[in-house]
């Protein structure tokens, strides 16, 4: 298998990222259910992620000198600004995930366009420059949505899971500079981790994993990375893993990770430009690649 080339000879890469939902998600799934708007408990999970372990994380990331992705709805910019501009002034890279973290599939185009450009608008008001990167919020988007980012000048989404290397994205029956950087449900700690009693999330589990384990399947993850020589996108969440015993598990992988000198840790900015400009124009030479992977 061709192993995609990385910056300074290095053998992987690995991004660090950080869904900021906020009580958004929260808010979202009670609002299916009659009275679900009194469920304020269910919100203050969500709210845990902005209002405590955002700084814990941001304090763990400095401790490592590594630089993160935090995707964040629009609403949540909205109702935690000064957290937003700590991220952002810290030099982490803020990207869109929507507004209230809706799910784009089903959606017409006009909608889209008007969550994407809210959002946008959100982010430059608060921190000066919009986002370059997506991540699909709440599920799938719409085969419109990848277009419509392009045409707004997005640089690239994390949003799918069909390989663990970044490629261009196919619209209009071409490829695109518009990078996709796939992330895994077995990177995400919301999966291996998330809890709540009422509403019950996720449905059908009644225990929350064994941290031990959690952090045994993410270094297993990255150590095929490794030999692979792929990109690994850890998908957090700062309610989840910004806990006092979870940020544990963080601080392991930033330690084991950053101890090596031939991997290539960045933002999604960062890895969508390098596959962009570099690797792309490598594997044009050697050959179109398949164009059928999402
Ligand atoms: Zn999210």
């Amino acid at each position: 298998m061709k192993k995609t080339v990385w910056p300074n000879g290095c053998r992987c890469a690995a991004m660090f990222t950080f869904d900021l939902d906020g009580d958004t998600t929260w808010e979202n799934g009670a609002r299916a259910i009659p009275g679900g708007e009194d469920y304020i408990r269910s919100r203050s999970v969500g709210n845990y992620g902005p209002k405590r372990a955002a700084d814990m994380i941001l304090d763990m990331l400095d401790r490592y000198g590594v630089k993160g992705t935090f995707y964040v709805p629009g609403l949540t910019a909205e109702r935690w600004p000064e957290v937003v501009k700590r991220i952002a002034g810290a030099g982490h890279e803020i990207g869109h995930h929507g507004y209230a973290h809706e799910r784009f599939a089903g959606k017409t185009v006009e909608e889209q366009i008007e969550i994407i450009e809210k959002s946008q608008q959100i982010y430059e008001d608060l921190i000066g420059r919009k986002a370059a990167g997506f991540r699909t919020p709440s599920g799938d988007w719409s085969p419109e949505t990848p277009k419509l980012l392009w045409e707004r000048g997005f640089s690239y989404s994390s949003s799918m899971r069909g390989d663990d290397r970044p490629y261009r994205t196919v619209i209009d029956g071409r490829e695109t500079d518009f990078i996709e950087i796939p992330t895994k449900w077995e990177l995400d700690d919301y999966v291996e981790m998330a809890y709540n009693m009422y509403t019950p999330t996720p449905k059908g589990q009644d225990r929350i994993a064994c941290y031990r384990s959690v952090l045994d399947n993410f270094v297993r993850e990255f150590e095929g990375c490794y030999r692979y020589g792929l990109c690994i996108a850890f998908m957090m969440h700062p309610q989840v893993i910004g806990t006092p015993g979870r940020i544990l598990i963080l601080e392991e992988l930033l330690k084991k990770i950053t101890a090596m000198e031939d991997v290539w840790v960045a933002t999604g900015q960062e890895v969508a430009d390098w596959y962009r400009e570099t690797a792309a124009k490598e594997e044009e030479q050697e050959g179109k690649p398949c164009i059928c992977r999402q």
